[in-house]
Parts: C-alpha cells; structure tokens; sequence
C-alpha cells in the first residue's frame, strides 16, 4: 500500500477534525502518501482531492466540524456512482481509504470494497452513538456537554417562573444523548424510544411533584421518542392534565463546537487506528474503542448489530428525580 484517502460522510460530529489530524499523521510517519476527499462520497465521484500535507492538519485538533466538510451522496447508492469513485482513486493509485460517519457511510463503504477491491476503514463518527462495536462515537460525549450546558440554563430559567419545560434533543432512533443529558441534567423525565413512554404516568408524577412542593420540571426527550417530539409530548401532558408547558428544541447546536478531551482522545485513537487496520488487513472493517482498547470489527456489524444502552443508566433515568 501506498497513498491513502481520507474523507468524513454523513452528519457532521465534533472531532471528525481530530480524527482527520491523526490519519494524515500516522499515514505520514509510515510512508504513506494521503488525499483529503472533499464532501464525503460525492467529492469522491467528482474527484474533489488534494494531497495532504502535516501541515494541512495543523491546528485543526480543536475545532468542530470538519475541514474536508461532509456531504451525502444519492448518486454513490447506485453502483455507476461507485465505480467512478473507484475510478478516481484508482487513476491517482490510491488503494485505501478511511471513512469517518455513521453506518449509513460504512455500508457505501463496504459496496465499494466488495466491487472494487478499495480496501475501507469505517472510524464511528456520529453524536447519536448508535454504532456497536466502539463505546462511544466520535463527537458524542461533546454534543451531551452542549446540551448539559443549555438545559442547565433553562433549569434557571424553569425555576424562577415555576414553569414545566420539555426539552427536546437528538436521537432518532436511540436515546443515548437523552440519557446521558437527562441524568446529568437532574431531569424529572426522560423519554427515549428504547422505554414505554407512559402520558398518563409522567402526569401523575407531575402532580405528586408539585404536590410534595415542587414548582418546576424538566422533561427531556430524545426526539425519536415512540410518543411523539417535544412538541407533541407538550400537547399530550396538556390534553391530558392541563399542564402547559415550554418546549425547547436544542437542534443543531448539539452538532458544533470545540470537541471535548474524551472526543479529541478517541478521534485520534480512531484515526491512528483505522491507518493500521488499513495497512494489516484486506477485510471490510470497522475500528472501535472498547474499554481502552482499539478494536477491529467486520464493517457489517455496524448495521447488522444493535447497540444496547448502559442497563445501569436506565435504571437510574427513573427514582432519583
Ligand atoms: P451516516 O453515515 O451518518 O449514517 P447517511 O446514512 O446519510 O449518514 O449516509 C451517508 C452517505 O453514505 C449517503 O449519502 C450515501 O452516499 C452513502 N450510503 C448510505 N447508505 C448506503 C447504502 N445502503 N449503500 C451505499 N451507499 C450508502
């Protein structure tokens, strides 16, 4: 093997950055040359690269988002749009590429190995966590904090006027940004698709709460939850005990910002280890950390396997609040 690409696909996360820094490095440190793809998969097809210096990582560690930007792609679904990405990195005589994104990204990923013989690497970056296989995903622990940060300010807010909120965060398929955010915010309630969200129960101990001498709550809600989104769950609390309540939709700001320590420390193990992967093996994979470790996994499991959430944080989401 002798040059290697890089790129970032999908959603963005904090660290994809970092981990950018750590692939172009190792390469570098081991003979490799390395190309930056730009805009995911469809920089790809249009051949949108540069070579990549050490210096074209400096000072990047830091910021969020990505420097080669993200992108999704229709047309890398089809197989026409693969083999003029194949195309393109063949022409230039690169043999691996590193893909940080979620398993969206991992299954185009493998596509193009299984029909072009690319060697891939999928690294897990996305602040939803659900990848199994790594315990944690690039920009995940920095997004809880942005959202830990803004709920403790609405927690001012919701207390000074007596008043009930629902805060909604992401999470479409999984709650793991809910729960984490839910149990470090000291919310009353956290909903996440993964448990029953039960309207008339969350009203029933709303009721007792004030009754005991509480004037204000917080609800978090992941906002794939099975009842509905902030605005939804706000409407059936009303419906069903008068309770009005303001929503308060964190959105997109959970995406940016300066990555945290845990973030910066596994892009870079990520990127490290997806360069080694790329050079020890001729599998599809998929490099995680698992307590500390680097690990390698078939690319497939991404989407073949489910990650679960920590048993002992649900057990703790109720009986503290
Ligand atoms: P993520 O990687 O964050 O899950 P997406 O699901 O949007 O994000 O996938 C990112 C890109 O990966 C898509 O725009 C597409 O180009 C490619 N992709 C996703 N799913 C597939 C698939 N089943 N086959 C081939 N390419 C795919």
């Amino acid at each position: 093997m002798k040059a290697i690409a890089v790129l970032t696909s999908g959603g963005d996360s904090p660290g994809m950055n970092a981990g950018i820094r750590a692939t172009v490095r190792t390469a570098l440190t081991g003979g490799l040359s390395v190309f930056g793809i730009r805009r995911g998969y469809q920089g790809l097809i249009e051949d949108d690269m540069i070579s990549m210096k050490s210096t074209d990582v400096s000072n990047i560690l830091q910021r969020g988002g990505t420097i080669l930007h993200s992108a999704r792609s229709e047309e890398f679904r089809t197989a026409e749009g693969r083999a003029k990405a194949a195309e393109n990195l063949k022409n230039r005589g690169i043999d691996g590429l590193v893909v940080f994104g979620g398993d969206g990204s991992f299954r185009g990923a493998n596509d193009l190995q299984l029909e072009h013989s690319i060697r891939v690497v999928g690294a897990p970056a996305t602040i939803d966590n659900d990848i199994w296989g790594s315990d944690f995903t690039i920009g995940f622990d920095t997004a809880v904090n942005t959202a830990l940060e803004a709920i403790d300010k609405v927690r001012d807010t919701a207390a000074a006027h007596d008043r009930l909120f629902i805060v909604e965060v992401m999470g479409r398929y999984a709650g793991f940004i809910a729960l984490e955010v839910g149990i470090g915010a000291g919310a009353e309630e956290i909903l996440i698709p993964e448990t029953v969200t039960d309207i008339p129960a969350i009203c029933r101990k709303l009721t007792e709460r004030y009754k005991g001498g509480r004037t204000s709550s917080i609800l978090v809600v992941a906002e794939g939850d099975e009842e509905g989104n902030a605005y939804e769950i706000a409407e059936k609390i009303e419906k069903h005990s008068g309770y009005k309540s303001h929503v308060t939709v964190l959105g997109h700001v959970q995406r940016g910002g300066s990555p945290t320590a845990a973030d910066r420390m596994l892009a870079t193990k990520l990127g490290y280890g997806a360069v080694k992967a790329l050079l020890d093996t001729a599998a599809p994979c998929m490099v995680g950390v698992q307590n500390g470790v680097i690990n390698r996994h078939p690319l497939a499991d991404a989407w073949t396997r489910r990650k679960n959430l920590d048993k002992l944080l649900v057990q703790l989401s109720s009986g503290l609040e």
